[in-house]
């Protein structure tokens, strides 16, 4: 953008301090990576200096935020991961799928999927990702290439799980292991938290709850605090884990956390979905209130659950007992579009009660959830003083027509296909649909080939020596 830029559209979702409002025929200003103003077109300021775009027919809205990916890795789930799971892990893919697929991946695939899920994210409104895995170096450089705003999270931990015979799981420990973990990913922090003009921040991840020793727990979530930076765990994602730990403890994940002291307004729980009072455990409630009471946040990855039949008991109790509520994708597809909807519709299904959760609950935690969970008052919102993080929608596509009330369309209807232009930073990163850094072809191919490479190395992996094919059979079987 030139330095001053007014964006004139049909309709803006726009903040005024205490919520979303509908503005029509409203004129946002941004000046650099800022927003400066946001009022109705009669109040506008007129400047010489002033370029305007006129986007009268489109609707502009804050970019949307996902707390909880794996860029590294999460193209790979796709055409694998599906329509497999064991009931002897209550349908979990943590203990067989999961490991056996990041195993037999290699470095290449890696940078293949970071590349993929940049642009897979950009090009549906999401503009800032927290990204938890291992090629923080990697993601920080392209980062600057596509534009896209991340919080990088090297994740670490003390101990890691396996089964050795598809009936158990054992944990096997290394402590050590956990420390060097926590002692690069505050290197990291040092030499690349504010770069590329602070479009990179780190955040302090470790791995997940069952996995990390209580100390490993307490000096990261102090090396966030003493930072200002989030920390983020997994917690409460599987039944496995959720018994396991009330075994070590005798109580539940969420609740040993709390008494770790760990958790807090900067803390995020990824997931925190199978817990005391949910039927997935038969154990009693308390979890949410716990949460609640301590102001953490719980980033939302519907789908990768759904998908096994697992669903959160519920989003809107959740909401309601003032827990905040941010989105993540976790897996593939990486589309925060498609993360509300499934949020909104299983929170229905699961409430018996269409008006339980709506288009406002879950837009809410796209955008100002999300920017809480990070501790940002200036993302995830159309405000004077918010950073240009912008997505403008088309107002006549399949996605969007009939045009009435624009979030309704793009909670229930839009798909990527529906964003026309995102800004990050003030930057134009997707023109037309287009994501401006992304060779397509040259992506599509990178991961094609990373697959090609994966596939066939599964075997040695699986406790059972089971490949590919018998690990995820095809959908129907050969001609
Ligand atoms: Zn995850």
């Amino acid at each position: 953008m030139p330095r001053r830029t007014a964006i004139h559209a049909g309709h803006v979702i726009a903040f005024d301090g205490r919520g979303h409002r509908l503005l029509r025929d409203g004129i946002v200003i941004v000046d650099g990576d800022r927003i400066v103003s946001v009022g109705p077109r009669s109040a506008a300021p007129v400047g010489a200096d002033l370029e305007t775009i006129d986007a009268r027919d489109s609707i502009l809205t804050p970019g949307l935020i996902s707390t909880h990916a794996h860029i590294g890795g999460s193209p790979l789930d796709r055409s694998f991961l599906e329509d497999r799971g064991n009931p002897q892990f209550f349908y979990s893919g943590l203990f067989e799928l999961l490991p056996v697929r990041g195993a037999a991946q290699d470095e290449e695939a890696t940078r293949a999927c970071v590349d993929f899920s940049m642009a897979e994210l950009l090009r549906g409104g999401v503009t800032t990702v927290m990204e938890i895995g291992g090629a923080s170096e990697y993601v920080v450089a392209r980062a600057a290439d596509f534009g896209l705003r991340v919080y990088v999270g090297l994740a670490f931990r003390s101990g890691r799980w396996l089964t050795r015979d598809g009936r158990r799981v054992e944990w096997e420990w290394d402590e050590e292991q956990g420390r060097q973990g926590l002692a690069r990913a505050i290197e990291l922090h040092k030499r690349h938290d504010g770069a590329h003009g602070d479009l990179v921040r780190c955040f302090f991840s470790p791995a997940q709850v069952d996995t990390c020793t209580p100390d490993l727990l307490q000096a990261s979530k102090r090396a966030a605090d003493e930072r200002q930076r989030p920390w983020q765990l997994h917690t409460s994602q599987s039944v496995v884990e959720f018994n396991e730990m009330l075994g070590r403890h005798g109580k539940t994940p969420v609740a040993w956390l709390r008494d770790l002291g760990v958790l807090g307004p900067s803390a995020i729980l990824g997931h925190a979905i199978v817990i005391g009072g949910s039927s997935w455990t038969n154990y009693p409630a308390g979890d949410v209130a716990v949460m609640a009471d301590a102001g953490c946040s719980v980033a939302h990855a519907v789908w990768v659950f759904a998908r096994r039949g697992v669903v959160m008991e519920s989003f809107a109790g959740y909401r309601r007992a003032g827990v905040n509520m941010s989105l993540g994708t976790d897996t593939n597809p990486q589309s925060v579009i498609e993360a509300m909807r499934w949020a909104a519709v299983v929170s229905k299904i699961v409430e018996r009660n269409t008006e339980a959760t709506t288009a406002a609950h879950v837009f809410d935690a796209a955008t100002l959830g999300g920017a809480r969970a990070l501790g940002r008052d200036d993302l995830g919102r159309i405000a004077p003083g918010a950073k240009a993080d912008l997505v403008l929608w088309k107002g006549a596509s399949w996605g969007m027509t009939p045009l009435r009330d624009p979030v309704k369309n793009i909670v229930y209807n839009a798909t990527a296909e529906d964003v026309d232009r995102v800004w990050v930073n003030g930057r134009l990163v997707v023109d037309g649909g287009r994501v401006r850094a992304a060779d397509e072809r040259a992506i599509f191919a990178a991961l094609q080939a990373g697959g090609e490479r994966m596939w066939p190395r599964m075997g040695p992996f699986d406790w059972a020596g089971r490949d590919a094919d018998a690990l995820s059979p095809q959908t129907y079987p050969s001609w």
